[in-house]
C-alpha cells in the first residue's frame, strides 16, 4: 500500500465530486509537523520509501516548506497533490485568510512528482467537477510552466466522469502539448468521501466508459504509453493508507461504498490506529509497500 498523508483541511478550489476525507473531519484539525516527523522516520526505518502529501490542499499549509525539508532529510521520495495556485500568487482563503505565494524553487527541489490536476480542456468542461470562478484552464497551464521553469517534475491528474467523457479527445490534444511533465495519470471516478458520494450520479461512470476513455486518448498519443497511466477502479482496491488530519490511520472501505451512507466508516475495521500513538506504528506500517535501497 502507498501511504497517502493529509496535511492541510483547506483547498483552493470547491469540488462537487470531492473524495478528500480530510473534508469531512471537524474543521480545524491538523497534525502537527512534529508528529508527522517522528511518525515518518519510523516509517522509513521499516523499509518505506515512498509518501505523498496531499488534503485539502499541502500547499496552504503555512509550514510546508519546513515539512517538506524535515521529509526529503529522511531520505523519501515526495509525491505531493495541489491545486496549485500559491505556486504563481498570493491566495485569499475563506475571506480573512491570506495564503502566501510559496517559493516554488523550494518546492521543486524538495518535491519529486508535483501533481496538477487538469479535467478539461475548457473552463465550462472543468469546471463541471472543480468549481472555481478563475479561469481555471489559464491559471493551471500558468502554473504548469511556472514550475516547468524551475525544473520540476510534474504529473497531470485527470479524473474521468460523467461530465468530461466526450472531452476526452480535446483534454489529450491539450496534454500531449505539455511536451515536459513526466506522467499524465488519469483517475476513473470514484465515490470516495462524503461529497464524492453524495454527487456520485453526476459523476460516476462505468468500467467500459472509463476504457472508451482511454482508447480516445491513445488515440492522440498514438498508442504511446510513455507517459501515461490509467488508473481503472478496480486496480485502486487496497492501494492506498491515509493518514487524515486528525492522525488516523486507515484504508478506504471501498467494499462498503455502495451500501453505507459515507464512504468509509469509522470503526475498527477501517481506522489501523493513530500516529500519536507509538503503540500503533507498527500495525500501520506493516501494510505499507517497503523496498530498502
Ligand atoms: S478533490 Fe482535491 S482539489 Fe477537489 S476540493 Fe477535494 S481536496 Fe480540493
Amino acid at each position: 500500500m502507498h501511504l497517502n498523508i493529509f496535511v492541510s483541511q483547506r483547498c483552493f478550489v470547491h469540488c462537487k465530486g470531492c473524495y478528500s476525507f480530510s473534508r469531512e473531519e471537524e474543521r480545524g484539525k491538523s497534525t502537527s509537523t512534529d508528529k508527522i516527523i517522528n511518525f515518518l522516520r519510523f516509517v522509513y526505518s521499516t523499509g518505506c520509501r515512498k509518501v505523498t502529501l496531499c488534503g485539502g490542499d499541502p500547499l496552504s499549509r503555512n509550514d510546508i516548506i519546513d515539512l517538506l525539508d524535515k521529509i526529503k532529510e529522511i531520505g523519501f521520495n515526495i509525491s505531493l497533490d495541489t491545486v496549485g495556485t500559491p505556486i504563481i500568487k498570493d491566495v485569499v482563503y475563506d475571506k480573512d485568510t491570506m495564503i502566501k505565494k510559496v517559493n516554488t524553487k523550494r518546492i521543486a527541489e524538495l518535491v519529486d512528482v508535483i501533481g496538477i490536476p487538469i479535467d478539461g480542456s475548457t473552463n465550462e468542461v472543468f469546471k463541471r467537477f472543480r468549481q472555481t470562478k478563475v479561469d481555471i484552464v489559464g491559471q493551471q497551464l500558468d502554473i504548469c510552466e511556472e514550475l516547468h521553469k524551475f525544473g520540476a517534475h510534474i504529473c497531470i491528474n485527470t479524473v474521468a466522469h460523467k461530465g468530461n467523457l466526450e472531452d476526452a479527445h480535446q483534454l489529450a490534444k491539450l496534454i500531449k502539448k505539455l511536451d515536459y511533465i513526466s506522467k499524465w495519470q488519469i483517475f476513473q471516478y470514484e465515490p470516495l468521501g462524503k461529497f464524492g458520494l453524495k454527487n456520485r450520479e453526476f459523476f460516476e461512470i462505468t468500467d467500459k466508459q472509463f476504457a472508451d476513455f482511454q482508447a480516445k486518448i491513445l488515440e492522440i498519443f498514438d498508442n504511446d504509453i510513455s507517459r501515461l497511466q490509467f488508473k481503472a477502479s478496480h486496480n485502486r482496491k487496497n492501494a492506498y493508507m491515509l493518514i487524515d488530519n486528525s492522525g488516523n490511520a486507515w484504508i478506504p472501505a471501498y467494499e462498503n461504498m455502495s451500501l453505507s451512507e459515507f464512504s468509509y466508516v469509522f470503526n475498527e475495521n477501517v481506522i489501523i490506529g493513530n500516529i500519536a500513538n507509538l503503540q500503533d506504528w507498527n500495525k500501520i506500517c506493516s501494510y505499507l509497500d517497503r523496498k530498502f535501497d
